[in-house]
């Protein structure tokens, strides 16, 4: 018998990585491309309708359905993608669309939140209820899931940890706001600030391994960093009183060169005792993080 797996679709800001993902989270197979930004929706359905075509054309797999994560506001029970500030697409009925090319099931769900849900169902929250999911990379996002279940908030718009203010009157983010999380912590902010400090202009990954080989400006420029992420999530801790906060995303690969500060500005921010045993730890699912996301979703409904 073919062994049963889903299709997990990524879609992300520049790229497009394509999956196929067992029960147990092993990804099994993966393709991946550029996407450009003025993307189609008819372009991007033919890439994922060829790469489906590509993984599974050996025949030995049995696709039971497909996970896509949508890079901006979804509407996972009408599996319409609403919208994404990268693209031209908006209210795209990317489930209804993609199901008759596929002739398959097709889940989505916002991209952070499905990482949340992979975290549960194979990283480190599996026993865990109440916690809140946060990407660092080129921008900063967060996934909360209360009581078992991503919580997306009345209007779609829950755990927006970008966007939660933590330096006032701080460089301004692209949501128009001034100070927010995105625009202090995220990698192009690191750069800014290691720049501000050398005139060397560097993406914040050289400065994570500058830092980790001793750097004193490009360690102090992580720990800034660290600063803020811990502040904000002392200022979501006072409100929700999680049992954890997991981060993930490519700046947060230097977790541990930034742990000390996050711990203590946390430490500094949120109401003290109800949050005391609250735990802040790097994702266990790695670089694969966003793929099984896209798997989880579509396992949720099986
Ligand atoms: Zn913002």
């Amino acid at each position: 018998m073919n062994k049963e797996v889903v299709f997990a679709v990524d879609i992300g800001g520049s790229k497009l990585m394509c999956g196929l993902v067992d029960r147990d989270g092993n990804v099994l197979k993966t393709e991946k491309c550029a996407l450009l930004k003025d993307i189609t929706i008819q372009k991007l359905e033919e890439l994922i309708v060829g790469m489906f075509e590509s993984l599974t054309s050996d025949g030995n797999y049995s696709v039971v359905s497909v996970g896509v994560n949508i890079p901006g506001l979804a509407d996972p029970q009408n599996g319409v993608w609403v919208y994404a500030c990268f693209s031209g697409i908006s209210n795209y009925k990317i489930s209804e669309s993609l199901g008759a090319k596929l002739h398959l099931p097709i889940y989505i769900e916002n991209d952070v939140n499905a990482c949340a849900l992979a975290e549960k169902v194979w990283g480190s929250c599996q026993d865990c209820n109440h916690y809140l999911w946060v990407t660092v990379s080129n921008g900063v996002g967060g996934g909360l899931v209360l009581n078992g279940e991503v919580y997306s908030g009345a209007f779609q718009g829950a755990g927006e940890f970008g966007h939660v203010v933590v330096e006032e009157n701080g460089p301004q983010c692209p949501c128009g706001h001034f100070g927010c999380m995105e625009a202090v912590a995220a990698g192009p902010a690191i750069s800014k600030r290691y720049f501000a400090l050398t005139r060397v202009e560097l993406p914040a990954v050289e400065i994570a391994k500058l830092a980790r080989d001793g750097d004193e400006i490009a360690l102090e420029v992580l720990k800034k960093t660290g600063e803020y992420i811990g502040k904000g999530l002392g200022k979501v801790a006072s409100i929700l009183n999680l049992e954890k906060y997991v981060l993930g995303g490519g700046v947060m690969q230097s977790f541990d060169l930034m742990q000390e500060s996050i711990v203590n500005a946390f430490k500094r921010e949120a109401f003290s005792s109800p949050n005391q045993c609250a735990k802040i730890c790097q994702t266990s699912l790695k670089y694969e993080a966003a793929l099984l996301g896209a798997a989880a979703i579509s396992f949720r409904h099986k």
